[in-house]
């Protein structure tokens, strides 16, 4: 008997292929009724035996188009109408409702034949795309996903794109930013002045001045890119110089794998995330004999490296160059540039020439950045590729949680999903704040979320906790690493207790002192701090940050306090400043309690001669990691106070550090001992909670976890030890990954908070 049936698809099902993969189906199948698109998925009107949607369902799980997730599908019984054939209808105007909207996907294969392709209509056309891949989220100004929400809704189709998008036969079929040489997009280039430079091929010309040592802004898909040949040391001296970035790594783009392996170790896990379809910047280990120029990525073993993700990207490499700097084009702290007449306005002073493009960019998205450990991938920076695909976790109230202050993403919370937005960077300037509010504002609308409750971290000097006071609403203020661990938790799917372990730089702790070397017992809800590194007092606070030479100073005070040696030390190692620094801090002006791990290997980097000043976050400790080339147990003294809490102590270290160093010992050493001693301490201390509470699941979290090889360790420790470990893979383990662990503890709080009302 034939019955209808009406089918609700809820995922990401929209602008992947889906309503054609549904189309064909059903024809073939025989079976009647349509397919829309509607704010909540897609919606399926069909009539056909029980036994035949029973066979359509099973089906559709299965052969789901590529970039298609369906998180569920709902199938009720409805009055048979009759219907005379399978249609695609009409997309269904907005609800309350929230759809999920695509990343941006690389180039597929068959788009990629289609430019290489002499024959081609769109023979090395750069704005060529399919359902299966090309821009997304950058481009969606609403949903649901039509072209008329989308930028591309300045280009009209012509005939043969137009025939193609409604064919649903054809691969391009409803793909939205569908587009030819006739009608779509197209290059221009301009000089770095904003005249534009007519010229009969702008790829060629551009090909040829990046030959000739020139720095080009190149329009992406999610902002501008500065990008100049990077075996050419000379023009990345000048494009430092010009960017006042003298030390951060830059990214490579590469023509292909094989180019990759020429200067890189690539793993089958590595290959997979290189060629895959998100293609992120991979953080792949450097060969021995690399011999790209030292100054892209100096005194790193690794090199971000990626592969192209556009067809401009492709037709690039199609001159002599087979690696390309690539990186995004802002200037020194600020926000991706993504607007034609931004771009012109603040790269002026950057490059030589730019090549635009007239797709309007409506949202920027910076490349992703990832590394895989132990053949998993993690996930360093979460932007193109990744956001906005939601994480799941019940929460029942629209909450917006602002996340923290550098490396900022903020997460917006609607029917189980968390909206975790793409990295903002830091927000320390007016420029990037305004970013800030603006994506914020942009998440709300496209998910239709109108917040109830706002989280913010507890450190109201932030920016983005003072954001709340745009809104009159109740404000939930989260400890900073309590979030860390709950970031971890929620993607590992982890409701019960766990001893978190957060290791970074920086966090307002509930004494006031700053935190970041911290073992927690907590859940989604609560938290205990059951030890911490001891504190130090670090002069300045936070703005030592910059400065490791203040955090070694104040780590040997510490250690030869009372000693008469102490002056010699400070001034053999850092001369007049030292001493001067040394009354500061003797005469405790300005300085502040610290526990932060961030700090230790500052002091650490100083004290072996590494590295007395940073010009980006972290850079001493990645450097320090750095130094590592060989495995041993090898380590130095510590110990644990027991107080209330377990104190670690990291002086004795510090002591043996400096005799090491006095001795001659070499720094590669000094710095795989130091790492090992924190990791034996981090499991002793693990092992005293697991005593105490009986807890045996470990939560690992912070921003010094980007470290790997003490990752690594400390989790195979663990292990070793009988723990359950959990780690952050998909969501960063900095301070990316904050808003996330924010949102989530205020849901549990508001719902602990309703229960006992409810039962007043
Ligand atoms: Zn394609
Ligand atoms: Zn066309
Ligand atoms: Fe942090």
């Amino acid at each position: 008997m034939i019955q209808r049936f009406f089918l609700t698809i809820k995922g990401i099902v929209q602008g992947v292929g889906f309503r054609p993969f549904i189309y064909n189906l059903a024809r073939s199948m025989d079976m009647k009724g349509w397919i829309n698109n509607s704010s909540e998925g897609v919606y399926i009107d069909v009539e056909g035996t029980e036994e035949n949607i029973n066979m359509f369902v099973k089906y559709i799980k299965q052969n789901k188009p590529q970039l298609a997730q369906i998180d569920s599908i709902e199938v009720i019984r409805k009055d048979y109408i009759g219907y005379s054939s399978f249609e695609i209808k009409s997309s269904e105007e907005k609800t309350a409702k929230a759809t999920l909207v695509s990343p941006d996907i690389a180039i597929c294969k068959d788009c990629l034949e289609d430019i290489m392709e002499f024959t081609n209509h769109r023979y090395q056309y750069p704005f060529t795309n399919c359902t299966n891949c090309g821009p997304r989220f950058s481009i969606i100004k609403d949903i649901p996903y039509d072209r008329k929400y989308t930028t591309m809704n300045q280009f009209t189709m012509c005939k043969v794109c137009k025939n193609e998008y409604e064919d649903p036969n054809n691969r391009r079929f409803h793909a939205q930013p569908n587009a030819c040489p006739e009608c779509g997009p197209k290059l221009w280039v301009e000089d770095n002045v904003g005249r534009l430079i007519a010229v009969n091929d702008s790829i060629e010309f551009i090909l040829h001045r990046l030959e000739q040592g020139n720095i080009i802004g190149i329009k992406g898909i999610g902002g501008f890119h500065l990008v100049c040949d990077a075996t050419n040391e000379k023009v990345i001296e000048k494009l430092r110089i010009r960017k006042k970035r003298m030390e951060k790594p830059f990214a490579v783009m590469m023509k292909d794998l094989s180019t990759i392996k020429e200067y890189c170790y690539v793993n089958d896990k590595e290959k997979e995330i290189l060629e895959g379809i998100r293609k992120p910047i991979v953080l792949l280990n450097k060969l021995e004999n690399c011999n790209l120029p030292s100054n892209i990525a100096p005194a790193q073993k690794t090199l971000g490296a990626m592969l192209p993700y556009t067809p401009l990207h492709h037709l690039l490499f199609q001159g002599g160059q087979k690696i390309l700097i690539m990186t995004s084009a802002n200037l020194n702290g600020l926000p991706i540039e993504y607007r034609d007449d931004r771009a012109r306005r603040n790269l002026i002073g950057i490059v030589d020439y730019f090549l635009f493009n007239n797709r309007e960019i409506n949202i920027p998205v910076d490349d992703s950045v990832v590394r895989v450990i132990e053949g998993e991938e993690i996930i360093i920076r979460r932007a193109r590729g990744y956001v906005p695909l939601p994480i799941k976790f019940g929460c029942t109230k629209n909450i917006l949680s602002c996340g923290s202050n550098m490396k900022n993403t903020f997460c917006v919370s609607k029917e189980n999903n968390l909206f975790l937005s793409q990295h903002n960077g830091d927000l320390d300037t007016l420029e990037s704040y305004e970013n800030y509010q603006q994506n914020i504002e942009h998440f709300k609308h496209i998910f239709r979320i109108e917040p109830e409750y706002i989280a913010i971290d507890k450190h109201e000097g932030y920016i983005s906790s003072q954001y709340s006071q745009n809104y009159n609403l109740p404000v939930i203020k989260i400890q900073h690493h309590h979030a860390h661990v709950v970031s971890c938790l929620i993607e590992n799917n982890i409701s019960e207790k766990v001893i978190g372990v957060v290791f970074d730089g920086t966090g307002y702790g509930d004494d006031g002192a700053i935190w970041g070397g911290e073992f927690l017992v907590t859940d989604i809800v609560e938290y205990e701090r059951v030890g911490h590194l001891d504190y130090i007092k670090i002069p300045g606070g936070d703005s030592a940050m910059k400065e490791p030479w203040k955090s070694g100073v104040a780590y040997l005070y510490k250690a030869f306090k009372g000693n008469k040696s102490l002056d010699d030390i400070i001034e053999r190692n850092y001369g007049d400043k030292g001493k001067a620094l040394l009354k500061v801090i003797k005469a405790d002006i300005n300085c502040h309690n610290s526990s932060s791990m961030g700090r230790l290997f500052d002091a650490v980097a100083s004290i072996i001669g590494i590295r007395n000043k940073i010009s980006f976050e972290g850079q001493a400790a990645m450097e320090l990691e750095s130094l590592i080339e060989f495995d041993s147990e090898e380590s130095y003294v510590y110990s644990l106070k027991k107080e209330e809490e377990v104190i670690l102590d990291m002086i004795p270290t510090i002591k043996e550090i400096l005799d090491d160093k006095i001795k001659g010992v070499n720094n590669s050493k000094i710095a795989l001992k130091f790492h090992n001693t924190l990791i034996k301490a981090t499991v002793e201390i693990c092992k005293k909670v697991r005593s105490n509470y009986g807890i045996s699941n470990v939560a690992i979290s912070g921003g010094v976890f980007q470290n790997s090889y003490l990752l690594k360790n400390v989790r195979s420790k663990l292990v070793e030890a009988d723990f359950n470990v959990y780690i952050n893979k998909s969501i960063p383990c900095n301070d990316g990954g904050i808003a996330l662990g924010q949102i989530a503890i205020a849901s549990e709080y508001i719902k602990k908070s309703e229960k006992i009302h409810s039962s007043n």
